[in-house]
């Protein structure tokens, strides 16, 4: 089992990555036996990765940054970086080798502040392996100041570092940050490959499978989300029953109040575990006294603490709400298919009577219009609208 076991339907990233990482070995070696450098190298010291969520860009990542610091036998026998065993290989993947970080934010932006502290990191020889590798996975959420701070760090590189940025297109990374990377696109895996997938690696009923892989379209996480969670299948349902709700006005804007609520409710899960813990911790750090009582001077950082957690909520949120519009265009490219007669399997073929349904009762410019609402709705989200108003008018538009 290697590395690239878990990237999903990208054979040529993969083998431009596993070319890459053999010719830094390359360097490596000549580098430690004094020898000149091989001409002609694929490895380069920054990379940029794009494609549709769920394709799998940071999986991609991690692999190519588990491959860079493989010491497997194998290697040495002139075999492909990237074995799997070796404590190289496995160290990276399982996130504790101390020259692979690893940026995930779950906020929406990352800031000057933070990008400098990194980027003074980079500056560092690896610790103990072969390359220091910095895999940032949300670059399109670099501020611009952020960005500016990054570009410094990617144009002169120290010798050793590798960045290894994800975003979903290229127009997500500043130009003068993109042009110094190399870039791989990957594309949204088969839903054959993704059911094989969620078969292969997490033991999932075939049929199950392949169903989760049709509803999510090529996205890996949300289809094994879908195949394993009881709760995001009971959630997918209720937003599927949402086009048979939207006939009058009413129906509307009760639809829109039940996707604001259960986005709220996904947050509120999702940091009722997280945010007590994380503020008990920080009181500690801060020396509170027995009764909770904190010591003078620590009210800014408290705050900070207490920002942070508020931003992440609204991402998670801004999270939830995004996955609810994913499964409503699906629904409505589904009745869009069905009106037009054309023979594409559908994502949600387990809801087929409703897709008739609104397939009968309406016709394909209503089911573009209807297709573009959901778009408009993104964008205004994006835009930073308020969610609630955003999801009415999108709903009242579903009409
Ligand atoms: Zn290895």
């Amino acid at each position: 089992m290697t590395v690239w076991e878990d990237l999903v339907g990208q054979d040529r990233v993969r083998t431009a990555l596993a070319a890459a990482a053999r010719d830094a070995d390359a360097l490596v070696t000549a580098d430690a036996s004094g020898t000149a450098p091989p001409e002609a190298s694929k490895m380069t010291h920054a990379w940029l990765f794009t494609g549709p969520p769920g394709a799998g860009r940071a999986t991609a990542a991690r692999a190519f940054a588990a491959a860079l610091q493989c010491t497997g036998p194998d290697r040495a026998l002139g075999g492909e970086p990237g074995c799997g065993f070796c404590d190289g290989c496995h160290t990276s993947l399982i996130g504790t080798h101390a020259d692979v970080e690893v940026i995930r934010t779950d906020l929406l932006s990352i800031g000057v502040k933070e990008t400098r502290e990194l980027v003074r990191r980079a500056q560092l020889s690896p610790a103990v392996g072969r390359w220091q590798v910095i895999v940032m996975e949300d670059a399109d959420r670099l501020t611009e100041g952020a960005g500016n701070v990054l570009l410094k760090a990617v144009e002169e590189p120290a010798p050793r570092t590798v960045w290894l940025l994800c975003a979903p297109s290229l127009e997500d990374v500043l130009p003068t940050i993109r042009s110094r990377c190399r870039h791989l696109v990957l594309s949204t895996p088969s839903v054959a490959a993704v059911a094989d997938f969620l078969i292969r690696r997490d033991g999932i009923e075939p049929e199950a499978a392949r169903a989760a892989a049709r509803a999510t379209q090529g996205h890996i996480d949300r289809a094994r989300r879908l195949a394993t969670d009881e709760r995001a299948r009971a959630r997918r349902a209720t937003v599927l029953k949402m086009p048979l709700r939207v006939e009058e006005i009413g129906g509307c804007l009760k639809a829109a109040q039940e996707l604001i609520d259960a986005a709220a409710e996904d947050a509120k899960q999702a940091s009722e575990t997280v945010d007590a813990k994380e503020t008990e911790d920080m009181k500690a750090a801060l020396g509170a006294a027995a009764g909770g009582r904190m010591p003078r001077g620590t009210a800014g950082a408290m705050k900070e603490l207490a920002d942070r957690q508020k931003r992440r909520s609204t991402r998670t949120q801004r999270d939830s709400l995004d996955l609810a519009l994913s499964d409503l265009t699906g629904f409505y490219r589904d009745v869009l298919a069905l009106q037009l007669g054309s023979r594409v399997a559908l994502a949600n073929e387990d809801v087929r009577d409703a897709l008739d349904r609104v397939a009968r009762a309406s016709t394909p410019e209503r089911s573009l219009r209807r297709i573009e609402a959901i778009g408009a709705c993104r964008q205004a989200l994006d835009r930073n609208v308020a969610p609630l108003l955003a999801v009415e008018s999108m709903a009242v538009s579903l009409r």
